[in-house]
């Protein structure tokens, strides 16, 4: 195939792929069917990894030798909510304009899936000696929890790839290095009274504002952390993004509830925080809350945990993608991917994909049809060195 009928197919499966609506919260199983009958055309034989209720699946198929660790290609399927109302167009519609293509996902990141499925039939007709996975994953916007159910059968009912590209967009530079959301709610139960009674009841909007002072001189110990220039900010960051209590005006409120984020970066030890502030609560505050209200409580609940991403100094992915990309130097970002938990778990990984993260999640999302023609170039160069190997 030319390079003019490959991006002309790359098109053609994005305008596919982005009319599929996938929200995080509906399910992408039409998009994983299409995706299944494309391959299956092509003698390519998925197996899919659906939820216990069906409604989501993900995706692993390999093309190549079925003996050998491969190459994962991952990307995510779901994409953010779009307003209808604040879209040119419709956002499940692709629309090309001055060399951009507007639709919801071009950018983050069914640009990447279409790039990696145009390629298909070219990487069937390679003699490939490392194998390419293809790795479609579900939720990664909801917290990344989609990828996970099938990275733990990798190893067991799935093959280990040896290393994987998640092609989040990064304008195609090589990112070995991400931040990682943790997140936390925070339940404070006191007891209800009338406000003219105030010394009957315990007040947990004041407990909980106490416990976000603790959560605020945190917040400026990691900005002073000795900073990492690769990072925007070069230092963790921690915000309370969530509150509400109280249900009157004249009620000393029982219940506060509030949620906080902590974006992790490798070596920062999370847990900490959580022993921290789980100790402030213990010491400073339930003493005085249960000499009233036997009842009173404190519950902190970590409800997700994307862990960071930071690649080894000496790993084999990485300096494999900046061959294929023709670069000589990786960047780190401050979003989230999947690359550190398939790190995690043994699976070497690097971030670079078509699209600026600065059109993700906008409103007329676009990506650049020439960015989709350097992630052609650079899933053939990765198909020049699987056969060269
Ligand atoms: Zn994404």
């Amino acid at each position: 195939m030319s390079t003019t009928d490959t991006t002309n197919a790359t098109i053609g499966l994005l305008s596919d792929l982005v009319a599929f609506d996938t929200t995080s919260h509906k399910s992408n199983r039409a998009l994983i069917g299409f995706v299944e009958d494309y391959l299956a055309g092509h003698g390519v034989a998925s197996h899919l990894i659906p939820t216990a209720d069906g409604e989501k699946a993900s995706l692993f198929a390999t093309i190549g030798p079925a003996d050998v660790p491969g190459i994962g290609l991952s990307g995510h399927t779901d994409v953010v909510p779009a307003d209808p109302a604040a879209w040119t167009s419709s956002p499940y519609a692709l629309r090309e304009n001055g060399g951009r293509l507007y639709g919801r996902g071009t950018a983050d990141m069914k640009g990447y899936l279409a790039c990696v499925l145009a390629m298909v039939p070219e990487f069937k007709r390679r003699k490939l000696k490392v194998p390419l996975h293809i790795v479609f994953s579900y939720d990664e916007e909801v917290g990344c929890t989609g990828v996970r159910p099938m990275i733990a059968e990798m190893g067991d009912r799935l093959p280990k790839p040896r290393a994987v590209i998640v092609g989040e967009p990064t304008s195609m530079a090589v990112v070995d290095a991400h931040k990682g959301p943790v997140r936390w709610h925070v339940e404070v139960t006191g007891r209800a009274a009338h406000s003219s009674m105030a010394h009957l009841g315990v007040n947990a909007i004041s407990v909980a504002a106490r416990l976000i002072g603790e959560l605020d001189a945190i917040e400026h110990e990691l900005a002073a952390l000795p900073p990492d220039p690769r990072f925007t900010p070069p230092y963790p960051t921690l915000q309370v993004t969530e509150i509400s209590g109280g249900i009157a005006s004249n009620i000393v409120p029982a219940i506060c509830r509030f949620g906080f984020e902590v974006r992790s970066m490798p070596g920062l030890d999370v847990d900490a925080i959580e022993q921290r502030l789980a100790a402030f609560a213990q010491t400073q505050c339930l003493p005085d809350m249960q000499r009233l209200a036997p009842e009173a409580r404190i519950d902190i609940r970590q409800t997700n945990r994307v862990p960071p991403f930071g690649a080894d100094r000496m790993s084999e992915v990485v300096a494999l993608a900046l061959k294929l990309a023709g670069q000589n130097e990786t960047g780190a970002v401050s979003y989230a991917t999947e690359a550190g938990l398939f790190q995690a778990s043994g699976v070497p990984a690097v971030v670079c994909g078509p699209g600026d993260i600065a059109q993700a999640h906008t409103a007329d999302e676009w990506v650049a049809i020439s960015e989709l023609e350097r992630c052609v170039a650079f899933l053939a160069h990765l198909a020049d060195w699987s056969e060269a190997q």
